[in-house]
């Protein structure tokens, strides 16, 4: 009728006369971030605020016939409808907003294109897809040198946290028989006897990880997600090169793209280290036993590896090139030292390889002939059978095509540069992951995929907060931690604001084992706290005992809380558990009493 027709042209003529058109409604908080974020921005647009229009109702009537859209804000720019709030704030985040405002045609496959396939990558693919957005997501793995290959779900679940955390089980499963005996159990024939099958845990890990790969596979289907097993570069900032494990070649245009390739560990610069050597890569996989082992490296990867070998019966030695965990907190990491020491592992300290050689014994058994050279200028000669390299990671970015793009990486480490919200020196590529300077971690890469395609996607606001994230070493005894060390702490705060609380303690678990060279009285928990008026807020919580990845995950929060110690006395424990230590610390460290509990 002539009403619609008026206030179908009246819309039109609105649309049409203002570059950003903002149909709105005064009261509606929505509607004022758009105009804050614009005003911000120094965009002109014009609001038509529907709500002190006498004909409002019959206008947003009207503009839902019209754009499909019933609410408010209900935006225009340059004559295309953009959407509410979230679609606006997406268009802005992506940069898209301002090539709309240059006039500029897209067209594009997908709204969203996630280059990786791991924790980060699958998180914010299927947050995206669950906003009704359209989304692809391209995995490949590169063969290791040694020609491993895995499926989809990238390191953690390959060659990462599930493998080694299974195997580190394997290991304490053979503390717990041994403890066993203590316990009364009759075990048949002599502990020294039982021995370990390397083959049939693998095969059965490996197992379990091609379930979790198909597991993957379905998730993306179900959240309709398309899926590429191709390898992807960038050829300009909205399109995406793929490449199949046949050579095929296909090119898709993104609104927008999340890069999330991770890393891979990197090789000694040595000749012949690649093809000699093994990593994490090739380990939870290795098709014989590992025998004699060396492990070149002394952080996360190379202590976990190292302790899982010895509880699983191998001889193992570390070359550690300067310290145990460089950033943790530097007691613990001696701790973790001796304990291992005790354990059988034998250290080779401040030590580099100087050269890998292949060497054959008269029998035909293939070793690795390692030399290597100590600080003090002594030399190392060694043969073992298996040298497992563990000196950090390198991020998969070479092969992105990204300078060409214009996207800025770290040239000390080829990691992606990005602003507090994941994004890259190009407004629509974002990154998140491995691939960015931030801790490595997989519940760091899942919980940034989410917060981003929230933000992108569902109105979201809430940024990464990458401080204070808790982390577990899974050597022999755990260590777990969240916050600062105590080196950290008092080189923010100085050592007068610091408190340092400790115990040493032996887990209830632990008292009746009669064997073993192991000091069982191995527990150490840890509050750092810092004083502020007559208050301490506790900024470290560190705990090396079993199960301490459990222990830290729960304390953690209250740490991120910012709670006092104070308020951990008073928290009433559980008894009898080794996390009751952290509701009863009284022994600081600058009293200099001793830290040892006794008893109950
Ligand atoms: P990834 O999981 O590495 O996924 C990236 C994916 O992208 C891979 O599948 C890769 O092949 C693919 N890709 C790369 N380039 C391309 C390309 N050009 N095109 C298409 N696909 C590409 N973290 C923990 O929190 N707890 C642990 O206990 C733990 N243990 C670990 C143990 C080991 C041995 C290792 C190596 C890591 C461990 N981590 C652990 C770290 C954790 O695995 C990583 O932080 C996490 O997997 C990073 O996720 P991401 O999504 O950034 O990358
Ligand atoms: P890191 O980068 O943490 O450590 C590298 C280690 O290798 C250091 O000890 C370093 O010594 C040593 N190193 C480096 N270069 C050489 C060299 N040329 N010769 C001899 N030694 C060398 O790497 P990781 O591989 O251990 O771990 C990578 C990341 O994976 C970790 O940061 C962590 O975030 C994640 N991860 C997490 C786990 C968990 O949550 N439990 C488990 C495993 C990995 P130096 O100190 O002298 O530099």
């Amino acid at each position: 009728n002539a009403d619609t027709m008026i206030f179908a042209s009246r819309i039109e003529e609105f649309v049409k006369g203002n570059q950003i058109a903002i149909f709105s409604k005064t009261w509606c908080p929505w509607c004022t971030k758009v105009k804050t974020m614009l005003t911000a921005q120094g965009k002109q647009f014009q609001a038509w605020e529907l709500d002190l229009d006498d004909d409002g109702v019959k206008v947003q009537a009207k503009l839902h016939e019209i754009s499909g859209q019933k609410t408010v804000p209900n935006i225009f720019v340059n004559g295309v409808h953009v959407g509410g709030y979230s679609d606006f704030s997406f268009y802005d985040t992506a940069g898209l907003l301002d090539e709309l405002l240059a006039k500029q045609n897209l067209d594009f496959d997908y709204d969203l294109v996630v280059i990786g396939g791991g924790s980060g990558g699958i998180s914010a693919a299927k947050e995206a897809a669950a906003a009704k957005k359209k989304v692809a997501l391209c995995d490949f793995v590169t063969p290791s040198p040694r020609g491993t290959i895995w499926g989809l779900g990238g390191t953690c679940v390959n060659v990462g946290c599930i493998p080694k955390k299974l195997m580190h089980r394997a290991a304490i499963i053979r503390q717990d028989m041994k403890d066993a005996i203590d316990f009364g159990w009759k075990l048949p024939g002599d502990i020294l006897d039982i021995t370990h099958d390397w083959g049939t845990m693998c095969k059965n890990i490996q197992t379990y990880i091609s379930s979790l790969n198909d597991q993957y596979i379905q998730q993306l289907k179900d959240n309709n997600v398309t899926f590429y097993n191709a390898k992807a570069s960038l050829l300009d900032k909205h399109t995406v090169r793929m490449v199949d494990s046949n050579g095929l070649p296909r090119e898709v245009k993104a609104r927008n793209i999340i890069i999330a390739v991770g890393g891979r560990p990197t090789h000694l610069d040595l000749p012949n280290a690649p093809e000699l050597c093994i990593t994490s890569d090739d380990i939870f996989s290795l098709k014989h036993p590992p025998g004699k082992t060396l492990v070149i490296g002394a952080s996360y990867i190379a202590l976990e590896c190292a302790g899982f070998l010895k509880g699983l019966g191998y001889d193992v030695t570390v070359m550690v090139r300067s310290i145990l965990l460089r950033g943790f907190d530097q007691e613990c990491a001696k701790k973790i030292e001796n304990y291992m020491t005790s354990y059988g592992v034998k250290f080779l300290k401040e030590c580099v390889p100087t050269s890998v050689a292949k060497y054959t014994e008269e029998d035909g058994k293939q070793l690795t002939w390692v030399k290597g050279q100590f600080n003090s200028g002594d030399l190392f000669e060694g043969m073992f059978d298996t040298v497992l390299v563990a000196v950090g990671r390198t991020a998969l970015t070479k092969e992105l095509n990204l300078d060409s793009v214009g996207i800025e990486v770290n040239s000390r480490n080829q990691k992606i540069l990005v602003n507090e919200k994941d994004q890259t020196s190009i407004k629509n590529v974002f990154a998140i992951g491995d691939v960015i300077e931030r801790p490595e971690l997989t519940p760091v890469a899942i919980q940034a995929g989410k917060l981003l395609a929230k933000r992108l996607y569902k109105a979201g606001t809430e940024l990464m907060d990458y401080n204070n994230i808790a982390t577990t070493v899974f050597t022999p005894l755990e260590y777990g931690c969240i916050g600062l060390s105590e080196e950290a702490a008092i080189a923010a705060h100085g050592e007068d604001k610091v408190e340092v609380y400790h115990s040493t303690f032996t887990p209830l678990e632990n008292s009746l084992r009669s064997w073993g060279t192991e000091d069982t009285n191995n527990a150490f928990a840890k509050l750092i706290c810092l004083k502020e008026n007559k208050e301490e807020f506790v900024i470290g919580l560190h705990i090396l005992s079993p199960n301490a990845g459990e222990i830290t995950q729960g304390f953690a929060l209250g740490v991120r809380l910012r709670l006092t110690k104070a308020q951990f006395d008073g928290l009433v424990g559980i008894h009898p558990t080794v996390a009751e230590v952290f509701t009863t610390l009284k022994v600081t460290k600058s009293s200099g009493e001793e830290s040892t509990a006794g008893g109950c």
